[in-house]
């Protein structure tokens, strides 16, 4: 279990991601605001009255880059110049925006990648030591 006594932190926003594999957000008591990250604070109304939101892990594709110049734990996962990777922003079906891994897409062929393809939650095949929401195509 995530011990969350420590707050709405994005150390714990990643321990559930890794330890739990559930993608948690912050949702607002007081006017129902939900966001995909921990926010202590609510940005719409400046409430403290905060609560964990699991989100279903389904979503739509709204931005993504494919990236060739990796950092050194994506090269030893296979990823570079030969093999992009793609990263984007993912619009959860709650509503809320993520930035996120987007694996099962072929980064070496952008044109086959669309903006609003309907997306999953996978972290199987995360990197605990790198833990980042992770999506492939659903
Ligand atoms: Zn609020």
């Amino acid at each position: 279990m995530v011990s969350t006594s420590g707050g709405f932190t994005a150390q714990a926003f990643y321990q559930y991601l890794k330890e739990e594999k559930r993608l948690m957000g912050t949702r607002c008591r007081a006017c129902g605001n939900l966001a995909a990250q921990a926010r202590p604070m609510c940005p719409a109304c400046h409430s403290t009255d905060i609560e964990w939101h699991q989100f279903s892990g389904k979503g739509r594709l709204s931005t993504f880059t494919c990236i060739s110049i990796v950092p050194v734990y994506m090269a030893a996962q296979g990823y570079g110049r030969d093999n992009p990777y793609c990263t984007g922003i993912v619009t959860l079906e709650e509503g809320p925006r993520i930035s996120a891994l987007i694996l099962g897409v072929d980064g070496n062929n952008p044109q086959s990648i669309k903006a609003g393809m309907d997306l999953v939650l996978d972290l199987e095949e995360m990197d605990p030591e790198h833990p980042c929401p992770t999506f492939r195509p659903a």
